[in-house]
């Protein structure tokens, strides 16, 4: 049997919805086109166990629209997608199924370029790459991106640096007690530039190993996983899940800066104004995580080092662009950047119409 497409409905604002089946690899997958206003679609792919179909058709919708939003405030020539593939990253993948994604990404004729989120490595994007061109984040080569991880890192480490400038006048973090929430790909790195800055580290995972690896290595203290709303701290970086503010834990929080790469950060909307009435500086996930994709960007324009380092600076640059506004606004630091992404959208729209 023939891998399966299947076109979907989207819901108003997403372009396309592809539904990818092939019963010999067992891959079942979604692709979601959310924009392409602003050059092709990119976005990674997430590979996780659903609960079932309509949690992974949900789940794609949201991310391809925040990768929208990422792409635009990033300043990159490239709309928002994402893929998500239904299984366990620990025991369902294989060949057959890589390949059979690819040979899904490809049917969208370079509208879609996929890359690796969680539970994809690049090794599983290099099988992709046999079936289509669209797939990036691939080690070696004259381009290869490889692990966008060290770039996030890099990219909230400015921008935390960035947001206690704004705050304090000074971008140090010495004396800065750092909570960074998940020791993974993003969290660890991100807590050797903390070490190195002098900053006092904290750190919750539920891994054993890697808590002890940052203990060992970053003189790190260790902080409980269910101890973190409860501990002293001035920056909180999130780096594990999404929807860890909830309005609970926002009440909570005694951090004065909220600065970390995990996607959704907020569990809801409003909790961003629960946050600016406690006067907690959130700076926006999408904004401020932006590193990887940039990197990844640079492979797909095929572009030198300099094409990541300028907007690597420009991401912080950003950051503290939206904190300024708010503090002097009044408005949450998420409406602020949502506002300046639907003003660079109109203005790619405009753009379009005109070229047409
Ligand atoms: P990862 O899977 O490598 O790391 C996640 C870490 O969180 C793991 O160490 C895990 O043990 C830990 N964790 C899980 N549950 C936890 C809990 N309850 N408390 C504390 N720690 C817990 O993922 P990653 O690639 O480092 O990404 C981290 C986050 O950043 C994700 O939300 C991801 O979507 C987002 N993000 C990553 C990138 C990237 O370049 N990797 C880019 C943008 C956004």
């Amino acid at each position: 049997m023939p891998l399966k497409l299947i076109d979907e409905t989207t819901p108003d604002g997403h372009e396309r919805l592809l539904f990818a089946e092939d019963e010999a690899s067992g891959l079942r997958a979604y692709i979601c086109i959310h924009s392409t206003a602003y050059g092709p679609a990119a976005g990674g792919c997430r590979m996780w166990n659903y609960a079932s179909k309509d949690d992974a058709r949900h789940d794609v919708l949201r991310l391809a629209n925040g990768m929208t939003s990422k792409n635009a405030m990033a300043g990159l020539s490239l709309g928002g997608g994402k893929s998500v593939i239904i299984g366990d990253a620990a025991k369902d993948k294989s060949e057959g199924l890589f390949r059979a994604f690819g040979e899904a990404v490809h049917s969208l004729a370079g509208s879609y370029y996929t890359a690796e989120d969680v539970g994809i490595s690049p090794a599983d994007m290099a099988i992709v790459a046999r079936e289509t061109p669209y797939a990036v984040g691939l080690e070696g080569g004259d381009h290869g991106s490889g692990d966008p991880s060290p770039f996030t890192a890099e990219g909230v480490f400015q921008c935390m640096k960035a947001g206690i400038e704004e705050l304090t006048g000074n971008s140090d973090l010495s004396n800065q007690r750092v909570l960074v929430q998940g020791l993974g790909h993003v969290g660890m790195s991100l807590a050797e530039k903390l070490h190195a800055a002098g900053a006092r580290l904290l750190v919750s995972d539920i891994n054993e190993a890697a808590l002890g690896r940052a203990r060992v290595h970053l003189d790190a203290e260790v902080c409980p996983v269910d101890a973190v709303f409860e501990t002293e701290m001035d920056i909180f970086a999130p780096c594990a899940l999404g929807g860890v503010l909830t309005r609970e834990t926002a009440q909570k929080l005694t951090a004065k800066l909220v600065c970390g790469a995990a996607n959704n950060q907020l569990a809801t909307a409003e909790i961003a104004e629960v946050l600016r009435a406690r006067d907690i500086q959130y700076l926006p996930d999408y904004v401020v995580n932006a590193g990887g994709i940039i990197s990844v960007a640079g492979e797909i324009h095929k572009a030198g080092p300099k094409y990541r380092e300028e907007r690597l600076a420009g991401v912080a640059l950003r950051v503290r662009e939206v904190l300024a506004h708010s503090l002097q606004s009044g408005k949450t630091t998420t409406m602020v950047a949502d506002e300046m992404v639907e003003g660079i959208l109109s203005r790619a729209i405009v753009n379009q119409k005109g070229a047409a």
